[in-house]
């Protein structure tokens, strides 16, 4: 039998398309990995937990919470037992819950260090949210826990599961854009009086903490590269008691080994819609919104006619179901995720620069 072109091209897409379904099962044979969630905020309950359900390769299977009420509610939604609910006093117990293989941390920020540390001592692996925790020094605490227990460390940035983000990167890598020569990301919102964001002791810092983090990675991933210099200005324009410990507004630069500047902003003062823009010798990309839940669109234009127009699937918790598809597959097959501890590490460094480029005490 001989196969034309067309015959191989689409067995070959076949071929490749069947490594990816996934078996009952997980991938590769492999029990879902088993799911603890420590913090039952929006984080965790509108987006984390729906995009572990879409999951094949995961299971929401224990919860630790202070309000029994609410995590008994979420435990029937999941099909979790009422015996594999935990508050944060006997949350060591899980070392002994068999079923739980991994912990998912959606605290406020200066309780990741803690929960980390001791979810790694119960022997387990650990993915937690960004900002990785509120000092550099407790984030490398988190990366020694988990090297001490031979667990896995990772924190959850997810833009770098997504297929635009993903997209935006290999058109620079490629080549597409022509050399790099600046950009510019910005993230904000109005933040509501209130907030354990707005509490030093709980957030760690303000908006550059929080969202401005994402303009800060964006450009580490969008270049490659890590900035060698960094000048920032900080700002409270609303003196109207909702910044008395944290900052307001950050505005920073960074110069890359390659030249390539970044200019980024970030607020809790007014909304700022997560983007990003890539300005090339070709031509130039952006992406409003970036940093959303779903949504996201790329648009640019290469050389005169070249245009780049795409839209992510509306409504899908893609980004959350692709972060812990990638968690699965690290733990099963013994690989260092793609955003580990490290990677969360360098932003709390650079964080640090950032702050102390402002004038305000470093992290
Ligand atoms: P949230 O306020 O909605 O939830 C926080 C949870 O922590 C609640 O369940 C709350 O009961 C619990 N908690 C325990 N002790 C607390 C205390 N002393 N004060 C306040 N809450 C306490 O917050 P969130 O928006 O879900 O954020 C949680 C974490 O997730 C943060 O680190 C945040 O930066 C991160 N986050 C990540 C993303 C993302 O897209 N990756 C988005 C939002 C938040």
């Amino acid at each position: 039998m001989t196969l034309t072109r067309r015959d191989f091209s689409r067995l070959a897409g076949l071929a490749t398309a069947s490594a990816f379904v996934p078996s009952a099962h997980g991938q590769t044979g492999q029990h879902p990995i088993g799911w603890c969630v420590v913090g039952l905020g929006r984080i965790s309950m509108d987006h984390f937990m729906p995009g572990v359900k879409l999951s094949q390769k995961g299971k929401i299977v224990a919860l630790v919470s202070g309000h029994r009420d609410k995590a008994e509610k979420q435990a029937t939604l999941y099909g979790v037992s009422q015996s594999a609910i935990y508050n944060y006093d006997n949350m060591d117990a899980i070392r002994d819950n068999k079923e739980i293989d991994a912990v998912y941390i959606a605290l406020p920020n200066s309780m990741h260090a803690e929960y980390t540390i001791r979810s790694a001592k119960a022997g387990k692996h650990v993915l937690c949210e960004k900002p990785m925790a509120t000092s550099v020094a407790d984030a490398k605490a988190m990366i020694e826990a988990s090297k001490a227990a031979n667990r896995k460390l990772m924190i959850a940035y997810r833009c770098q599961f997504d297929p635009l983000h993903i997209k935006a990167i290999e058109m620079i890598r490629s080549g597409q854009l022509g050399q790099i020569q600046g950009i510019e990301s910005a993230f904000g919102f109005n933040i509501q009086p209130g907030e354990w964001r707005l509490d030093r002791k709980l957030a760690g810092g303000g908006p550059l903490m929080d969202v401005g983090i994402y303009c800060l990675n964006a450009s580490r991933y969008l270049t490659g590269e890590e900035p060698q210099e960094i000048k920032a200005y900080s700002s409270v324009i609303d003196h109207d008691g909702r910044f008395n410990t944290v900052e307001e507004n950050v505005s920073w630069t960074m110069k890359f080994p390659s030249g390539i500047v970044a200019a980024c902003n970030t607020t809790y003062g007014g909304n700022m819609n997560g983007y990003f823009r890539v300005h090339g010798a070709k031509g130039a990309i952006e992406m409003l919104p970036a940093f959303n839940y779903d949504g996201m669109h790329l648009a640019g234009q290469i050389g005169r006619d070249q245009k780049i127009d795409e839209l992510s699937p509306v409504r899908e918790p893609m980004e959350f179901t692709r972060q812990a598809d990638h968690f699965a597959d690290c733990v099963w097959n013994d690989r260092t995720p793609k955003t580990p501890g490290e990677e969360g590490l360098r932003d709390m460094e650079l964080m640090s620069e950032i702050y102390q480029a402002a004038g305000l005490p470093g992290l």
